[in-house]
Formats: structure tokens, sequence, C-alpha cells
């Protein structure tokens, strides 16, 4: 299990920690999509469970490696949201019961449990009662967002790791030995897009969204020029998730333009479009950019935030803004 270059820091950081006899039985991960952090934490629990550690790493032959690299380890274990549903305090409830039993090979137990944020309020309280009487050899590694709503009190009983993008260069140089058929700039511009999150370039680059970003934001351009919403909005992708990145593109375009309006110096997003945003920012004023790249935003929170809403009368609604109340106002 080879472990992402950008990661290789923290997991250092993680094993000495512990070497130093800093370390403890609760680790809470913070962190974003995108970078890998599952593998850090799996890699991290092979070495807590390893019986003949070499430094650093496990030594991925004893019995214990062997399990963990079969996915059969009895005790290492894993609990995540099933089916997209909240973790509930069944699922806490049933490892505990496990914890009582003693380590089934003889040595330390992992358990990790991603998408902390998503434990129902039983549940957290469930698993706060055991993080609050440890077990000698019983470790817990907990995956949750940034900015999730973890219980506080939960979050006071571990030891917080903070997994973050890495720099431009690393995840440049990575992607570059990835995808070595594409351009420089092709890389460059989606590190930007995917605001250097490595594995959701990665997979941006392979999926061809490069192109498919240029083709909605000539379309984008089309709208602006005739006004005409229905153009755009059969453009717009069906599930919540691509009209979000959609949206980002159009908001990365009108943020450009403001960026050429105010001569801004800082590096445009997408270089590749200049002959689209120059005209676009020379021809609206700085508060029509901004009021467009606010409805932008605002339609985004909104479709984030509430669950129940037509997402096609959403976006006819900011495009209709869009015309109205940014494009047509600069017409003359
Ligand atoms: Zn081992």
């Amino acid at each position: 299990m080879a472990l992402y270059p950008w990661l290789e820091p923290i997991y250092q950081q993680l094993v000495s920690a512990f070497e130093q006899g800093h370390g403890h039985h609760a680790l809470l991960f913070k962190t974003e999509s995108g970078l890998g952090t599952p593998t850090l934490i799996r890699q991290f629990a092979t070495r807590l469970l390893c019986h003949t550690p070499q430094d650093a790493v496990s030594c991925g032959t004893c019995k214990s490696c062997l399990l963990m690299q079969s996915g059969n380890h009895p005790d290492f274990h894993f609990i995540e949201s099933i089916e997209g549903k909240d973790i509930g305090v069944d699922q806490i409830r049933d490892q505990n019961t496990k914890l009582q039993q003693f380590a089934q090979q003889g040595g330390n137990s992992a358990i990790y449990i991603a998408s902390a944020e998503r434990l129902t309020e039983a549940a957290a309280n469930a698993l706060l009662k055991i993080l609050e009487e440890p077990h000698d050899n019983v470790y817990f590694l907990l995956e949750a967002p940034l900015n999730s709503p973890l219980l506080a009190t939960i979050q006071s009983r571990c030891q917080s790791w903070l997994v973050q993008p890495p720099s431009f260069s690393i995840v440049y140089q990575w992607l570059q030995e990835q995808c070595p058929a594409l351009t420089l700039d092709d890389i460059e511009i989606a590190l930007r897009l995917c605001h250097q999150r490595p594995l959701v370039c990665k997979d941006f680059l392979e999926t061809d969204r490069l192109s498919q970003r240029k083709r909605f934001l000539q379309n984008f351009w089309r709208f602006y020029k005739s006004h005409d919403i229905w153009l755009l909005l059969s453009e717009f992708g069906k599930e919540k998730e691509d009209i979000l990145r959609q949206l980002d593109w159009i908001s990365y375009f009108f943020s450009d333009a403001l960026k050429a309006k105010m001569t801004v110096q800082s590096t445009w997003i997408n270089p590749d479009l200049r002959n689209g945003i120059l005209p676009f920012s020379q021809a609206l004023s700085v508060q029509s950019l901004l009021k467009g790249y606010q409805i932008i935003l605002q339609t985004q929170q909104v479709i984030r935030e509430v669950n129940a809403i037509n997402l096609e009368l959403m976006l006819a609604d900011a495009l209709t803004k869009l015309a109205l109340d940014v494009f047509a106002t600069n017409d003359h």
C-alpha cells in the first residue's frame, strides 16, 4: 500500500508522535475529500497492528500485516454510514461488545470510523462513553470533514490531525507522472479548478471534464450574448453534484473577469479562455460582474443547503436574474 507523496510528512509525524509517547487512543483526522486520507488512516492502522514494525512502516510480512492486506483482520474494524444513512447507535454498541473481548491477534485493535460527522446523537454519545474509558491497546481513528458539525465533546476527547491540500508544486508533479499525455497548461488549469485536491483533479482530467468545461463556458458566452436562458439551461447536468460543478465554472469565469476589470495581477483560473473573458470583462461594469458572481454563489448555497428543491427551476431563476439584472443593464 503506497502512500501518496503529500501524505508522507503527516504519516511520519503520526508515527513519531506515537514513538515518542505522545500517541493517543483516539485520533480525529479532519480533512477534505480528494486527498486520499482513507489510505493514510489504513496505513497507520496497519502500522499500529503490525507485530514487527520496521521503523515508520509496517513489516508487510507478519500475520497481522497479511490479514490487513487480505481485508480480514479480526482486530481492525471499519464503521461507516451504510447506504447514505447516518451511523446509528447500534453500530457503535456492536463495536463496543466486540471490544469487550480480547484482541484476537494478541496485539492492538483499531477502529476506523469514516464520516464521523454522520454519527447520530445517540451514536455519538455512545462513542463518547467509550472514549471516556479507554481500553488498553485499542485505538479509535475518526475521519470527518474540516468544518463538520461533529460533537465538541467528541472532538475534545480526540487528538486532532489536520490533513490539508498539498502545495501546488507537489500536486503538479504528481499529476504530471499520473497523466503524462496531458499538456502542462491543462494540468495547471485543472489544479486550480479542483482546488489542488489531487485525486479530484486526477479524476477530472481522466474523465475529460476539462473540455466539457470549455464547451459549457462557450455556451455560457452564447447565453450572455443572446440572453436566451434555454440555451444554457439545457447544458446543465441532472445531478446536484454536476450542477454545482458547472456553477463553479461560471463563478470562476466571473471572478477572472473581475480580476481583469480591476487589473488584479493574481493568477487567473481560466487563462485558456482569455479571449472570451477579456471582452466580457470590458463590456460589464464592476457592479454587474460582482452581482453576477453573487447570483451564482447564492444559487449554489441554496442548492447545497436545501434538500427538496426543483433544481431546474432554481437554475432558470438564476439565469433569468443574470440575463435581466446583469447582462441587459450593460447593453447599449
Ligand atoms: Zn507486520
